[in-house]
């Protein structure tokens, strides 16, 4: 192999090279890049960065040309990043697709566990009634007890009984409608202070019969809201359901009505085993019960209060509750008095303070 060489100022040099060796050095590890950008240079001219060519050719030296280097360099480097950026991509579309997949697998579990929890409450509540009305008619048809006092309270009792199958009753029957999309309310203006009496009356008999006192304060100044009636006095006794339920060793409920600026308030409060802040966001939800022992001990489907939220939204109000533990709960339904009538600043303005304080009743 013949290579010319050139030197400024002198003529043209003929070189024999050896082939074998030259290649030996280009072929080398790190000598020469795929596009061949080298160039031979004469020893005297060489750098410490050149490659010489051995005693074959004592006066050549190979540099490799570091613009090619960094060329091809740079022609690779996109690509590798192009890779690395396609994998981490990759590895983070399937990490975040397996945590969604995770969560709605366990969302999914958790529903599935609330609703057989819910089923063996339903059963569970329908089963008590239904087992001491059974009981009270048996001891009736049989003509005891023969004091009418006696009788009465049996009686009493039945018809209690019976008006909490038809709450438990009503309160499934409608979450279904709202799940279904199907639930309606019909609204026409109505005297709130007596539906309140009534949803009291209701349960006063249940609430003395364990050993509770019911105090009832609804002669708040209010004219006539347009409500739908059934709904809300089933929202008031699902509030005072719960009063009992989860009341503890204390005995005294309180029931209001008052108006506060647009809206018509009606307040239950108890002195029971109140809310515990990681509890509390959590209960209008469908299903969800605290996880307290209290309430685990307690029977109930929870749905109660994801009931009364749902009517009383669909009134163009909204719940509060101001609750904690061992201290009882005041839970506060807003309902406007008149939409119509009232501002909307003083309606948002009220709307804005719904806040659930931390804060014992
Ligand atoms: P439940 O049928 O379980 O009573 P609710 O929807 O009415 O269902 O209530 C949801 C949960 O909120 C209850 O399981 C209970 O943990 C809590 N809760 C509701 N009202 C009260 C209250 N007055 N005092 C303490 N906890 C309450």
């Amino acid at each position: 192999m013949s290579i010319a060489v050139r030197r400024d100022g002198l003529p043209p040099a003929l070189v024999v090279v050896d082939g074998q060796s030259t290649f030996t050095q280009l072929e080398g590890p790190g000598r020469c890049d795929a596009a061949g950008r080298c160039a031979l240079v004469l020893a005297s001219d060489a750098g410490s960065s050149d490659y010489f060519l051995g005693s074959a050719l004592p006066g050549l030296a190979l540099r490799i040309a570091s613009d090619g280097a960094s060329a091809a360099a740079s022609r690779w480097w996109p690509r590798e990043r192009f890779y690395v950026a396609s994998l981490a991509l990759v590895l983070t579309l399937t990490i975040f697709g397996a945590y969604l997949l995770w969560r709605d697998v366990r969302r999914e579990l958790r529903l599935a566990d609330m609703r057989s929890q819910f089923v063996a409450s339903v059963s569970h509540e329908l089963k008590t009634p239904l087992t001491a009305i059974r009981m009270f008619a048996e001891t009736l048809r049989m003509g005891r007890p023969a004091d009418p006092k006696v009788r009465d309270g049996y009686l009493d009792t039945i018809v209690s009984e019976s008006e909490r199958l038809t709450r438990l009753l009503n309160n499934v029957l409608d979450f279904s409608r709202i799940e279904s999309g199907g639930k309606s309310y019909q609204f026409a203006c109505h005297d709130l202070a007596a539906i309140v009496e009534t949803a009291a009356h209701t349960m006063r008999y249940p609430l003395a019969k364990q050993g509770f006192e019911l105090a009832v304060d609804a002669g708040g100044d209010l004219p006539p809201i347009r409500i739908d009636p059934d709904a809300i006095e089933q929202a008031i006794l699902n509030l005072l359901d719960n009063a009992l339920k989860y009341s503890g060793t204390a005995r005294r409920i309180e029931l209001g009505l008052q108006r506060q600026g647009p809206y018509a308030v009606i307040s239950v409060r108890d002195w029971g085993i109140g809310i515990g802040s990681v509890d509390r966001p959590r209960i209008f939800e469908k299903f969800f019960r605290a996880t307290t022992p209290e309430t685990r001990s307690t029977p109930g489907t929870g749905l109660g209060l994801t009931l009364v939220d749902h009517i009383v939204r669909s009134h163009g109000g909204f719940i509060t509750v101001e609750t904690a533990l061992g201290a009882g709960s005041t839970f506060r339904i807003h309902l406007p008095i008149a939409v119509t009538g009232a501002s909307d600043a003083a309606l948002s303005a009220a709307a804005d303070e719904r806040v659930m304080p931390a804060s014992a009743p």
